[in-house]
């Protein structure tokens, strides 16, 4: 005989993102308890939707057991830990970290997840309007407004100006920034910069307060104590700060072993502005690997134009009559990206490009969806060179 409340839902998978949804909720009003007295309620609230997602007998029961489990990695979680799911990265994840006096912040990964991981749980914990708004809007939302704001007239290579200066210049200094956006002509989406946030300053002791670009986005770079890394964890360069003695600046040392990067100077944070985290999070971070990819191919000898048709796709790609069409999809999570692959398959004709850091998908989303094209990075490189050979040779022929 069935219970006479039934849960929310028997799908496990479903079951599950409710869980890892309620626990990013209880993670992040844990993290904001000191602003905001209100959190605590948030908390005890989001225990109950992780107790109802395991159901009796497993799972964290009380809310500081709750919070315990907000320190350890996620797969800890019963309902996480049966699941032989590799999804990217989550169950690794521990969304709280100490935050260097004596409390608890909101980790990287944790951010991370919060763009990809959040689903309505029910009318009234949504109407709380608790989470940062661009973590409740759909990176969609957030991209069409950005978009309206650069293209109002419907032209194409303003939209592709202010488009492609935004992701170039996601943060530096206000008055370099001005110079810019008066010399291309760019347009400014509504917001435009402000003040460099408070978790990517470095004080010193004098009580300077620094921030450095990130070498792959140019956005500035989490601060935790001395060390300096990239909010988006793929952006995998870390460093240390130190102050030197005579020098009028602190200085990073690289701390790990990745391939070469140039080491960002630090920049003051008077006088210097970012965009937000959900334009740098949805629109500068993909457009990062857009323009990188974009200029390898034009190495190549290609021909590229970028968002073409006012963003129907991200880079049309012409090399000696052979034409590309191509979808940059940048997610953390493999089952995000089929899931919402799915809802909105591409237009015709054209096809998914993941990412040299995101090749790894290829195959899942091959298997999950067989009739959309997918290509990664290093394919399509090796297909454009392997073109280029041949109008090469074809010239020598003709010779
Ligand atoms: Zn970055």
């Amino acid at each position: 005989m069935s219970g006479l409340v039934a849960p929310p839902s028997d799908d496990m998978s479903e079951r599950r993102r409710r869980a890892v949804t309620a626990m990013l909720r209880a993670a992040y009003a844990w993290s904001a308890r000191q602003a905001r007295p209100e959190a605590m309620r948030e908390v005890a609230r989001m225990t109950g939707f992780v107790m109802e997602a395991h159901g009796p007998g497993s799972g964290p029961v009380t809310p500081l057991a709750l919070v315990d489990a907000l320190r350890r990695p996620l797969g800890e979680l019963p309902i996480l830990g049966s699941t032989d799911s590799s999804d990217d990265g989550l169950r690794d994840a521990v969304l709280l970290e100490p935050d260097g006096v004596g409390g608890d912040r909101l980790s990287a990964p944790a951010l991370d997840l919060l763009c990809e991981h959040v689903v309505p749980l029910d009318a009234e914990a949504d109407g709380q309007g608790w989470l940062p708004s661009w973590t409740r809007m759909t990176a969609d939302r957030i991209r069409a407004r950005a978009f309206a704001a650069m293209a109002g007239p419907k032209d194409q290579r303003l939209y592709e100006t202010s488009r492609k200066f935004l992701i170039e210049h996601p943060a530096g200094r206000l008055q370099e920034l001005q110079i810019g956006v008066s010399e291309t002509g760019a347009r400014m989406m509504p917001g435009g910069y402000r003040p460099i946030p408070e978790s990517s300053l470095y004080r010193t002791r004098d009580d300077g307060a620094w921030w450095w670009p990130c070498p792959d986005c140019r956005w500035p770079m989490a601060v935790t104590r001395d060390q300096v890394q990239c909010r988006y964890r793929p952006h995998s360069t870390v460093f240390r700060a130190a102050e030197r003695r005579g020098a009028k600046s602190p200085e990073l040392t690289r701390v790990d072993e990745g391939p070469a990067v140039k080491t960002p100077v630090a920049l003051s944070a008077v006088g210097s502005g970012c965009v937000g985290q959900g334009v740098w999070r949805f629109i500068v971070v993909p457009g990062a690997s857009e323009l990188r990819i974009a200029a390898q191919l034009e190495r190549l000898g290609a021909d590229v134009e970028m968002w073409p048709e006012l963003d129907a796709y991200d880079l049309h790609v012409t090399i000696g009559g052979t034409e590309f069409r191509l979808d940059v999809k940048e997610y953390r999570s493999p089952h995000r990206l089929i899931t919402d692959l799915r809802a909105r398959p591409p237009r015709a004709q054209v096809a998914v490009l993941l990412p040299r850091t995101h090749g790894h998908q290829a195959e899942a989303v091959a298997t999950a969806l067989p009739r959309i094209e997918v290509l990664t990075e290093q394919r399509l490189l090796r297909k454009v060179r392997r073109i280029k050979k041949t109008i090469e040779e074809r010239k020598d022929g003709d010779r």
